[in-house]
């Protein structure tokens, strides 16, 4: 038995650790025998919740134990590994410092009488704040990164009938994800596989052929392929190599990035010389130049995700920052310095809101009932 005496344990308050043989009988025995001395187990995630209320952690800290343990590839784990360490935080409690600290030269100046508030005062504030909402805005305006690499990055693969987009999709899950079949317009709904792509949580999703159709079920599939496309982060546009004209002025294609795939290849002669020299020549049947594509496509997720700065990891995160910068706005073009003071008190509380410093109890229940047990 180890005993870690307050309050220098995880969770800031006694606690004994016991180390026992795993197996269920004497797990059963020893949880037995603590339930007669009046113990219970934890309930989900009430150790770190200890440790929160303790002070030993900050609420993105939490979230950050929730997201290690569901972390499914490198960058997630990663991701969760920096916001533990408190880099989320440190960023988030400057700016509440800088907004307090605005806020105590408000105050200051509310209380001089009118004749003696320093001109260039009032002028310092709203330069404090307008680079202070720049920042957060410029946090803000990230593309939903840390949120994405939480839930996995999409990647649709679209294309015309028969081109063998199921078929690339199951070279990808290296299983028989999607039903593929040489009867055009077998996918009619949207398909998904998760995978990890060189560490990144990549959902590929197979969507029906694009083409006119006058079946009705066809047409919603088709419906809800061009949502997927158009949601995803990246497009794959697979067409078959024999008909290179399939896939002419995709590439001009507006925002989501869309690679080209010739597909089919095994069954034309000479690729290099009829196909498209930007498209990726693959044979979804033999494998060939799938890993080619594949590394392609980790490169650019690659790209696009990993960072350098922090990054916002969660919807909660987002809608108090979006808070807090409007307000922020809104005590620039206060008219009243007690109105921008107040404005200045309503940003504070947004931002204190992220790290659990105020008001937070409604919240913990949301954010710990996602742990497992005995975390
Ligand atoms: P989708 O409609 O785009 O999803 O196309 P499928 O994946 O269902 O493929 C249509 C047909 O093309 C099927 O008969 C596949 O076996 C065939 N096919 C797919 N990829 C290849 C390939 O690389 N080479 C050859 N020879 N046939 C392929």
């Amino acid at each position: 038995m180890l005993w870690f005496p307050a309050p220098k344990s995880v969770t800031g308050e006694d606690v004994a650790e016991l180390h026992i043989h795993g197996s269920r009988a004497a797990l059963a025995a020893v949880t037995q025998a603590l339930a007669r001395l009046g113990l219970r187990l934890a309930e989900p995630g009430e150790f770190t919740r200890r440790a929160f209320l303790n002070g030993k952690l900050d609420l993105l800290q939490a979230e950050a134990i929730a997201d290690l343990v569901a972390a499914e590839t490198e960058a997630q784990r990663r991701q969760a590994i920096r916001q533990l360490g408190g880099e989320l935080g440190t960023l988030y409690r400057g700016w509440r410092d800088s907004v307090t600290r605005v806020l105590a030269h408000l105050e200051a100046a509310i209380d001089f009488p009118d004749e003696d508030l320093p001109p260039e005062l009032e002028e310092r504030i709203l330069e404090e704040i307008t680079e202070l909402v720049g920042e957060i805005e410029h946090h803000l305006t990230d593309g939903h990164r840390g949120e994405k690499l939480r839930d996995g990055i999409m990647v649709a693969i679209i294309g015309p009938p028969n081109a063998g987009k199921s078929s690339l999709l199951n070279r990808i899950a290296r299983r028989e994800a999607a039903i593929t079949s040489p009867i055009a317009g077998t996918t009619r709904d949207v398909i998904e596989v998760a995978i990890d792509l060189q560490g990144y949580p990549v959902v590929v999703a197979d969507t029906a052929g694009l083409r006119d159709s006058s079946d009705a079920i066809e047409q919603e599939g088709f419906r809800r392929a061009m949502r997927r496309a158009e949601e995803a982060e990246i497009r794959l546009f697979v067409f078959d190599a024999a008909h290179p004209a399939e896939a002419r002025g995709v590439s001009a294609w507006p925002e989501p990035e869309t690679l080209l795939v010739a597909n089919k290849i095994d069954l034309i002669a000479s690729p290099e010389r009829d196909l498209p020299s930007i498209a990726f020549p693959i044979s979804a049947l033999t494998g060939e130049g799938v890993d080619a594509l594949l590394s392609a496509l980790g490169g650019r997720v690659g790209q696009s995700y990993c960072s350098e700065a922090p990054v916002l990891t969660r919807a909660r995160h987002r809608q108090a920052l979006e808070e807090a910068a409007s307000s922020l706005r809104r005590s620039l073009s206060a008219t009243l310095p007690e109105l921008r003071a107040e404005d200045l008190r309503l940003a504070l509380r947004s931002l204190s809101r992220i790290t659990g410093a105020v008001d937070v109890e409604d919240l913990l229940d949301i954010i710990f009932h996602d742990f497992c047990i005995g975390k």
